[in-house]
């Protein structure tokens, strides 16, 4: 059914980059068998899903949204593709992407912008608009995204679904390409909160592949999901989510979303995080700088394409003309950002500078923390934009993940859900929560107390 749900929308929506039909059949014939022969299966056995083309996968091509991988199938699967696969979820195929996860609309993408349900002439969000656009056009019930500044929450804000970015080291970034590897979090997308819970589950976990990888029990999310309340709960509303910028009906819908806290009984909290104002600065000298150091591996003679090399070339020339040709402008303006950022004479100023913020944002975080249980505000300052309206403005692009970057520079864990339609332009409005790290299922108790 999802199979010919996605033949009769996506040419529209322009979710998937890659749809693996046989695979995914081989999968649902599968589960089938295995449920006739009495096996016991999991939660999610034989439900469809969507992954974002950032996760390796050994039958399918791994693009990262990206010419300069095009046509690369990897010779292995991502630990999350792996649990995906043990948990008997069937994977559909790869969703598009701003190009290696670097934007806030999908439309840096190299195969071509994807378009919000809501509003085909939209964007759907970004950089996992593929993933919740596939949501949010029914193309499938589960999808997975990753979070390095707000791709997970943004996008899920702007097409009414839910997202949750899990506590940095929660889900291996094994097999997960890399953009800036201190911020880079997977986690689960999907329309209800309870579904992301056993989505999360299926997918967190320690894993020795990867070294940040945490070694602690997961948090009990779908026990949380079952068993929402807020009753007796601190909840912080913070100053620096507000003010210029935010369209009034998201203001709205989120003063509404904390009068629904407060009347199912929890305490509302005023808090002051001075340091994330500085948040949005900090973030675009830190992603880049990793980001400069992490695809310096794409050299042509490794991966994917290769332009070129006609045998009069010198490698380094080959290298050159690939990148040339492989990289689209925003990946190329954050790699000459993040290199200039850590040369020499330049990296106290900059680089240095920005790991002094992440620190004062971090402790903002653990004071707040002493103080509430959760925090709250609106996902994003605006619903969904049209698309090729901040194309050519990258500062107002970037300005879509003003309330989700905070939580990436300290690793603690958020979610965004719905909170209802902006009465100005009827398109949806994401609340988020915020929980500290290793609270995981604080978002859950909170976010299906509210659904
Ligand atoms: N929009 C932000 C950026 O362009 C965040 C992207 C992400 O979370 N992958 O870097």
């Amino acid at each position: 059914a999802h199979l010919a749900r996605i033949d009769a929308v996506d040419e529209k929506v322009h979710a998937f980059l890659h749809i693996d039909r046989e695979g995914a059949l081989a999968q649902a014939r599968a589960v089938d068998a295995k449920r006739e022969a009495g096996e016991k299966l999991g939660p999610l056995a034989g439900v469809p899903l969507a992954l974002k083309d950032i996760f390796t996968t050994k039958d399918m091509p791994t693009t990262v949204g990206s010419k300069i991988l095009e046509g690369w199938v990897p010779p292995y699967d991502a630990t999350l593709t792996r649990k995906l696969r043990a948990a008997d979820v069937v994977i559909l195929g790869k969703t598009n992407m701003d190009e290696f996860a670097m934007g806030s609309s999908t439309e840096n993408s190299a195969y071509g912008p994807t378009g919000n349900p809501w509003d085909l002439t939209r964007i759907p969000g970004g950089s996992g608009g593929g993933s919740s656009a596939a949501l949010a056009s029914y193309e499938a019930p589960l999808a997975i995204g990753t979070d390095t500044g707000g791709s997970i929450r943004q996008p899920a804000a702007v097409t009414g679904t839910v997202g949750v970015k899990p506590t940095y080291g929660g889900v291996s970034r094994y097999g997960m390409v890399a953009f800036s590897s201190s911020l880079d979090q997977g986690g689960p997308c999907a329309r209800t909160v309870l579904d992301a819970a056993l989505l999360h589950e299926a997918i967190a976990g320690h894993d020795p592949m990867d070294s940040t990888s945490i070694d602690a029990p997961v948090p009990p999310v779908v026990e949380a999901a079952r068993n929402g309340s807020v009753e007796g709960m601190r909840v912080g509303v913070v100053k620096q989510f507000r003010g210029e910028g935010y369209q009034a009906g998201v203001l709205q819908r989120f003063d509404e979303s904390v009068e629904l806290l407060k009347s199912l009984g929890a305490t509302i909290v005023e808090l002051d995080c001075p340091s994330f104002d500085l948040a949005l600065s900090a973030y675009y000298l830190i992603a880049p700088s990793e980001c400069s150091s992490n695809l310096a591996r794409f050299d042509a003679m490794r991966y994917g394409l290769r332009v070129g090399d006609d045998g009069t070339r010198s490698a380094e020339d080959v290298t050159a003309l690939t990148r040339e040709a492989g990289f689209g402008d925003e990946v190329k303006r954050r790699v000459i950002l993040g290199t200039y950022a850590l040369s020499s004479g330049y990296y106290d100023a900059y680089y240095g500078s920005a790991q002094k913020v992440r620190t004062l944002i971090t402790q903002d975080f653990e004071k707040a923390f002493e103080q509430v249980d959760v925090i709250v505000s609106p996902t994003t300052p605006t619903t969904a934009f049209p698309i090729g309206e901040r194309a050519d403005d990258p500062m107002a692009m970037y300005l879509a993940d003003l309330c989700t970057i905070p939580t990436n520079l300290a690793g603690n864990s958020a979610m965004s859900l719905p909170c209802g339609l902006a009465p100005e332009d009827g398109l949806p409005v994401g609340l988020q929560i915020i929980a500290p790290a290793m609270k995981d299922d604080r978002l859950y108790k909170v976010g299906s107390a509210v659904e």
